[in-house]
């Protein structure tokens, strides 16, 4: 198993100006598992319940995503959120952690092999447990949220030490590093042990840090945006999948992971839940890499 995914899966009641959906797939590791699977084989790292509908099972290891690592017990994490006309910021209503509050991951003997870890977000305790037992990454990718900078701050800072690539929203950013100026943010992250950081700026693309050097990523120019939940995760799935189907980790290949998580993040966004993800196709994903390459010249 060359990439792993850790993060939640989740049943989503979701509200945004142009529609709802309640019991929706979603979950950090199902949406980044999902555009991972677009360059890559990924195994995902979580827990459901007994509630878990079979289908959304089949349909992902249907798609080729490896569910052994994938635990069953009492009920499935539930998310229920909003977003108003600034579809750039989530709002949260409620979350039952249910069988996450006591997951313990156990990774089956393949999965410790992982060369590519996707640390998507989930409670960091389960992020630093899933890393010791991973034998040799050659790297770490983290995501995280508000709801854990908020409440397990000290672990998150442990797993951030031992991340190759750490992934922040804009929010995030300001919040944790408690300075409004992301290049601060992103330097004061740089210095904690990653090599790269990522800040997402939602629709309006998202910024790439490493020691020397600072790439700018356009958003896409998106007309019809339906439900942006799961983008950042789209990101970050598809990012590390890159990495994992190319092997390379310089700054220049880091770029074009950025731009393969932008263009996964804005057709993720076209539709609720995965449905436009499980709609596209490698023709669509290179299509629009090259509308991003263009847009990019003057
Ligand atoms: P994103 O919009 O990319 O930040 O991620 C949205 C997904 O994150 C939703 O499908 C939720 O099920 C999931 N989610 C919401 N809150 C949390 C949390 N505290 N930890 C992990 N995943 C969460």
């Amino acid at each position: 198993m060359e990439l792993i995914i850790a993060g939640t899966v989740a049943l989503d009641d979701v509200k945004t100006p142009f529609g709802e959906v309640k019991g929706a797939l979603g979950g950090s590791a199902t949406y980044a598992a999902y555009a991972a699977s677009h360059f890559s084989r990924p195994g995902i790292v979580s827990v459901i319940g007994e509630d878990f509908p079979k289908q959304h099972l089949d349909m992902l290891e249907k798609r080729g995503i490896d569910l052994k690592g994938l635990k069953k017990e009492g009920k499935t994490f539930r998310w229920d959120g909003y977003y108003e006309f600034d579809m750039n910021e989530a709002k949260t209503l409620r979350t039952e952690l249910n069988a996450l509050e006591n997951f313990t991951p156990k990774l089956p003997e393949a999965y410790k092999k992982a060369k590519y870890v996707f640390l998507a977000n989930i409670d960091p305790g389960v992020q630093l447990a899933v890393l010791q037992q991973v034998k040799k990454p050659a790297w770490v990718v983290t995501d995280t949220m508000n709801f854990w900078i908020e409440n397990k701050k000290e672990e998150l800072m442990k797993v951030i030490k031992k991340t190759d690539t750490l992934l922040l929203n804009d929010g995030e950013a300001r919040e944790l590093f408690k300075t409004t100026n992301l290049v601060k943010a992103a330097n004061e992250a740089l210095k904690l042990g990653p090599s790269s950081v990522i800040i997402k700026k939602g629709e309006h693309g998202a910024l790439l840090f490493t020691k020397d050097k600072h790439f700018n990523a356009p958003g896409y120019p998106l007309e019809n945006i339906k439900d942006p939940t799961g983008c950042g995760d789209s990101f970050g799935g598809a990012l590390i999948g890159h990495l994992a189907s190319t092997k390379l980790h310089g700054e220049w290949n880091l770029r074009k992971a950025v731009m393969y998580g932008s263009t996964l993040a804005s057709f993720n966004a076209e539709e609720f839940s995965l449905e436009k993800l499980k709609s596209i196709k490698k023709e669509d994903i290179e299509k629009r890499l090259k509308e991003f390459r263009e847009m990019r010249e003057f």
